[in-house]
């Protein structure tokens, strides 16, 4: 039985919610169970996986129909739920002990080992996972980035067969080299044969007189590797890169899993983002705001654009500039930039500005006193 948490629970949706609800959801808990933001916190990079996982498949809408049908299950690969047979997260599917799992623990303080052992043939490496934080420019413009990962690799000294160079690699005396040992049981119901991995070659079939020193008789042993990753404009906090085969190494021969990259976005002191539009705000004084200004605002890149704040625009109107906001993924196309007029009340007034305020209060509100009296007072206003 499963015991995993249900992923409309995990993400806090109803089991209806529709594909945006559900992104909104993923990088809203994101941000609160980043283990970045949750050192102290231990259980948060735990959360932040299952969060992942929750994401993955609910985000997806093939395996979400899977897991609506058939739950956890429908991703479990020790069953046949006859969903298809999607291989789902095979996160958990580690056939390792040992220390493996410390470069797993690295990036989630936990691997999942499965009970489940397959010593024989080739095994595909597992998959892994890592987040990467990139600042909010980058996000917009798209980067290529290099970055160092360590992972276990076949040892150069050994050549990855574990014995010492010069020494004797003998066939297993216990299991004659098949790796597996059988039992069998006579019960009341009958003669039961089990097959287990063998446990004096752990499966291997062989055994070594003496362990390679670089390696202990692992055969592996950790290096580090520079990726380079394209990280594609327009990208967003919960975006998640695939880079096939930079994932754990394979065994006997077996490929490598591949390694998936969750992006976390910076947050920026001037601009905010929803999805592709853009959004800033711009401080006028009430001046501006009633006879109009052009006004050169920087935007991201290092580049200027003129805005036009039209006659009479009030406190918390928005403009849009159109396509200046963030590029589309897989398009060419770009959202738009949304602009927040925050009009600037003056705190402190020179004689001559009180006197054309009270002027203007006195001459009441008619369009042609106020066009002369506001470029008297833009004139005193410097
Ligand atoms: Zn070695
Ligand atoms: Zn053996």
């Amino acid at each position: 039985m499963s015991t995993k948490r249900d992923y409309y629970e995990v993400l806090g949706v109803s089991r209806d919610a529709a594909p945006e609800e559900i992104k909104k959801a993923y990088r809203k808990l994101a941000r609160k169970y980043h283990p970045d933001v949750n050192r102290d916190d231990e259980n948060a990079a735990e959360k932040f996986k299952e969060l992942s996982d929750a994401y993955e498949i609910l985000s997806d809408s093939q395996k979400r129909s899977a897991y609506d049908q058939f739950g956890h299950d429908a991703f479990d690969p020790t069953r046949n739920a006859g969903a298809g047979g999607f291989g789902g997260s095979d996160f958990g599917d580690f056939g390792m002990g040992g220390g493996f799992n410390d470069i797993f623990d690295m990036f989630f303080g936990s691997g999942t080992t499965s009970g489940r052992r397959r010593r024989t043939g080739p095994q595909r490496g597992a998959d892994r996972e890592i987040h990467l934080e990139i600042n909010f420019e980058d996000a917009i413009f798209g980067l290529e980035k290099d970055i160092e990962i360590a992972r276990e690799e076949k040892c150069d000294k050994c050549n990855g067969n574990g014995a010492e160079p010069g020494t004797k690699i003998s066939t297993c005396p216990n299991c004659q080299g098949t790796g597996q040992v059988r039992a069998v049981q006579n019960t009341p119901f009958g003669r039961f044969e089990t097959v287990r991995p063998c446990n004096k070659c752990n499966g291997e079939g062989k055994v070594v007189e003496k362990p390679c020193s670089a390696c202990r008789g692992a055969g592996q042993v950790r290096k580090k590797r520079k990726i380079s990753v394209r990280v594609p404009a327009g990208i967003d906090t919960g975006s998640r890169l695939r880079v096939q085969g930079e994932g754990e190494t394979g065994l006997r021969g077996g490929p490598a899993g591949d390694l998936y990259i969750t992006i976390i976005v910076k947050s920026h002191p001037r601009f905010k983002r929803d999805g592709y539009t853009l959004i800033t705000n711009l401080d006028i004084n009430f001046v501006q705001a009633a006879i109009g200004i052009q006004v050169e605002i920087p935007l991201l890149g290092g580049i200027n654009h003129t805005l036009n704040i039209p006659e009479g625009t009030q406190p918390g109107d928005i403009l849009t500039v159109s396509g200046k906001g963030v590029p589309h993924l897989h398009s060419h196309r770009s959202g738009d930039l949304k602009v927040i007029i925050n009009v600037k009340i003056p705190t402190k007034l020179s004689k001559r500005q009180k006197e054309l305020l009270m002027d203007f209060y006195e001459d009441g509100d008619d369009e042609k006193s106020r066009k002369g009296w506001f470029g008297k007072f833009k004139d005193a206003m410097g």
